[in-house]
């Protein structure tokens, strides 16, 4: 097992000495995981490199969502085998592993379309890759790992070795059984997981103390989150973000990704009651016709999807919503495609993604009549993000002129620019801001809204000055300005 490692270095080979480089495809889930992997790795002497051509071990993690996504993976890997190729004539090995949900779903038959790889580890077992990679390097065969065994990863898995940074992700929950009918996840990750919440408190308060001012909850179904309380009872999200906040040195909190479905009145509640949870809320509706949204298997109306958004606001009246949008799933009409449109319309959101309708092999929508022409598609998906960019621009531009807290996560492009980003996850940029600031919350004011950021300038002068007291890590200004005010009041 990963935590008692088989890799025995060669005589000669140092400590470290050998480097490993990990490729990310897909979400923020699988950025958490590739993290987690190379720390596993790490305790047997793999070094991460950002340098493909000093790693002696390469890791794709990929992602099967969509057709392009996992046709990407095969095309690298082409280009890998030519490398593996050329290092071997100079003697020189080179071990090429696939991870993530393309490995899941198609299993050995990446051996056979890519055959210069040697390892292929499905999401459930990264714990156990230190092993899988000795493996591998012993026999010099291939291994194919793409079990769901019953021992949790988590419980396995180093904690994490390096500091992620100013703001983190925070994995609490894994899986899904919705079973949306164009769907991969509830077979490329299995049956919803949820980590025990005092596991994630602890973590919260380790990525805190390494500097960490915002995290990310992450799910595939992040509020489906029921983990076992450290009082013994199932806590909810809602619960679980209430008992984060309370830890001093985390400003911001957010979660992503969140079905309507699974929203409850303590979720809606959190967002009333606390500032650090931030004011965006990433909730996918997919599909604006009830029609669609039954073929679906959402299990939720248009109608229900807009009193959703009604509460949610009504508790937290500056939230601002993301969605995701699929054009183009079998049986769509015309008709079905203008109820998206009208429900864009009606919620308003300030920030989306759109996809065309991509089927996946062993979902039921896959074969389902009705499959819609691409060129239809086509036509639906560049009027449904017409739509979009003109509410994320006006979006933008309702920002103009406002003031706001920014956590600061680092310097900008151009010098003495420092950039950070909005409550609502804008990023913005502050020329002539002293570097002291990042990894702090400050106000700004808005000067320009851009396509995709905002530029702004430091709204309270105390800010700039050397030796602030916004400079320190336990000043915590107005999380929330709405909080701030009645304060002041
Ligand atoms: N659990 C989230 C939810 O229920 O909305 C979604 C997670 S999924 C990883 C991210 C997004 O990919 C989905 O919201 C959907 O819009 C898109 N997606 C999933 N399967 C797709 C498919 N077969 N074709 C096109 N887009 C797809
Ligand atoms: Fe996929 Fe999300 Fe539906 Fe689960 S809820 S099947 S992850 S789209």
């Amino acid at each position: 097992m990963s935590e008692q490692s088989v890799i025995t270095p060669a005589a000669d080979a140092k400590p470290n000495t050998r480097k490993v480089f990990v490729k990310t495809y897909g979400c923020q889930m699988n950025v958490y995981d590739s993290e987690r992997m190379t720390d596993a790795l790490s305790k047997d002497g793999y070094q991460a490199t950002d340098v493909l051509e000093d790693a002696d071990l390469v890791l794709l993690n990929t992602c099967h969502i969509r057709e392009k996504a996992a046709e990407k993976v095969y095309s690298e890997l082409g280009r890998l085998r030519e490398m593996k190729k050329a290092r071997a004539k100079d003697g020189r090995e080179m071990v090429i592993g696939v991870t993530g949900c393309v490995a899941q779903a198609e299993g050995k038959e990446i051996l056979r379309r890519a055959p210069a790889v040697d390892l292929v580890v499905g999401p459930q077992t990264y714990h156990r890759l230190p092993e899988m990679v000795a493996r591998v390097a012993r026999a010099a065969g291939t291994v194919v790992e793409t079990d769901f065994p019953v021992e949790a990863k988590f419980d396995h898995l180093p904690e994490a070795a390096a500091p992620q940074g100013i703001t983190a992700f925070l994995t609490v929950q894994e899986g899904c059984d919705k079973f949306c009918s164009f769907c991969v996840v509830p077979y490329t990750r299995g049956a919803e997981f949820s980590r025990p919440a005092a596991a994630v408190i602890a973590e919260a308060k380790r990525l805190a103390a390494q500097g960490a001012r915002e995290i990310t909850l992450l799910g595939q179904n992040v509020n489906a989150y029921h983990g076992e309380g450290p009082d013994g009872a199932v806590w909810g999200l809602g619960r679980l973000l209430r008992a984060l906040a309370e830890i001093p040195d985390l400003a911001r909190l957010r979660y992503t990704t969140s079905h309507p479905r699974d929203v409850d009145d303590a979720l809606v509640a959190a967002h009333r009651d606390l500032p650090q949870l931030m004011p965006f809320l990433h909730l996918p509706v997919q599909s604006g016709s009830d029609r669609m949204l039954r073929a679906m298997n959402r299990g939720h109306g248009a109608a229900e999807y807009r009193r959703l958004a009604d509460r949610l606001r009504a508790a937290r009246p500056d939230l601002a919503l993301s969605s995701d949008f699929i054009v183009g799933h079998p049986g769509e009409t015309a008709e079905d495609h203008r109820a998206s449109l009208d429900l864009i319309r009606a919620v308003g959101f300030a920030q989306a993604f759109s996809f065309k309708y991509s089927p996946r092999p062993g979902t039921p929508a896959a074969g389902a009549p009705g499959q819609v022409a691409e060129a239809e598609k086509e036509a639906r998906l560049a009027e449904l993000q017409a739509l979009l960019r003109e509410q994320q621009d006006g979006f933008n531009r309702s920002r103009l002129g406002m003031e706001f807290p920014v956590l600061f996560t680092g310097p900008g492009r151009h010098p003495g620019q420092i950039a950070g980003r909005s409550p609502w996850l804008q990023p913005v940029h502050v020329q002539d801001a002293p570097a002291a600031l990042i990894g702090r919350v400050a106000p700004v004011r808005v000067l320009a809204a851009h396509p995709n950021s905002l530029s702004a300038a430091l709204a309270d002068p105390r800010a700039a000055a050397p030796g602030s007291p916004y400079h320190s890590p336990h000043h915590e200004p107005d999380a929330n300005p709405e909080e701030e005010e009645r304060a002041r009041a």
